[in-house]
């Protein structure tokens, strides 16, 4: 048994049009037993996955969220608490990037990323910590990336956002190990969704080429880890990051 049974996850940045890691997230927490909460900045995005989720037969809700605004975030946990009665797991996983040369890179795309990866996921751990307090369970995982951990020319922005999701992931894990709540971090490596489809043909090969095991990732691949983690077999790991990069930064 994995303990998903009936348990209700949030999962922001879930609802893109595209094939992204939070719509994975969502179908796969969702087909091991989860009520899903299917938060995206764009609504209809969020309508479209429930509506596969609940032709499968399993429950979801769509919500409307900005991760980077403290009221809109407070919301989302009031409407799943109100729909479901709890929220044993979440998955922080919106984000954005606004990429440019340090030189070139404006104030407000440094801002704009920070407060959609960094202070959102900030926003919305703070926000669960107490019903997760209280019921004395739950999971929270972390979507950083493994430009947190090696750094990218033209990605300083995202990359300290990415970078800082460690350091809150560890403090947390920290704070709520006594409660019962575990709080991880997954580092995804270059997946192929709506925000690595602009990649020029030579940047492809330059990176496919120091991908050990040869090919890009599948948003399916990252979900994987992510059950893996919310589930009871991972019952013993907390304050860790899971790397899920075909090799590339080993
Ligand atoms: P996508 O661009 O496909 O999806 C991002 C999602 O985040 C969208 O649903 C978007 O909503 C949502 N979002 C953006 N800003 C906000 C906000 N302020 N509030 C709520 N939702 C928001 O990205 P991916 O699926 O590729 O990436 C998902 C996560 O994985 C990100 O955190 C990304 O940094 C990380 N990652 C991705 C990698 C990759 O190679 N793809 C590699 C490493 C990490 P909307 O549709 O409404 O815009």
């Amino acid at each position: 048994m994995t303990g998903l049974q009936n348990k209700v996850a949030i999962v922001t940045g879930a609802g893109r049009g595209g094939r992204g890691i939070g719509q994975a997230c969502s179908e796969m927490l969702s087909s091991a037993g989860c009520r899903v909460v299917v938060a995206s900045r764009t609504l209809a995005n969020a309508e479209a996955v429930v509506a596969v989720i609940t032709a499968n037969g399993a429950e979801a809700m769509a919500c409307s969220v900005d991760v980077s605004n403290a009221e809109s975030v407070e919301s989302m946990v009031s409407a799943t608490l109100d729909r479901f009665g709890s929220v044993d797991i979440l998955v922080n996983n919106a984000g954005i990037t606004r990429d440019n040369l340090l030189m070139r890179m404006s104030e407000s795309q440094w801002d704009e990323v920070l407060d959609t990866n960094l202070k959102g996921a900030w926003l919305c751990m703070k926000a669960v910590t107490r019903p997760m307090m209280k019921q004395r369970s739950g999971c929270i995982i972390n979507i950083s990336s493994v430009m947190g951990i090696i750094g990218n020319a033209g990605q300083s922005n995202y990359a300290s956002a990415k970078a800082g999701l460690f350091g809150l992931t560890k403090s947390v894990a920290r704070e709520l190990a006594s409660r019962g709540v575990r709080v991880n971090a997954v580092a995804p490596g270059w997946i192929d969704t709506a925000m690595t489809t602009d990649f020029s043909d030579e940047m492809r090969s330059r990176i496919l080429e120091r991908i050990p095991l040869g090919r890009v990732g599948s948003p399916e691949e990252i979900g994987a880890a992510v059950v893996f983690l919310c589930s009871d077999h991972a019952a013993y790991i907390t304050g860790q990051t899971l790397v899920v990069d075909g090799g590339l930064t080993m």
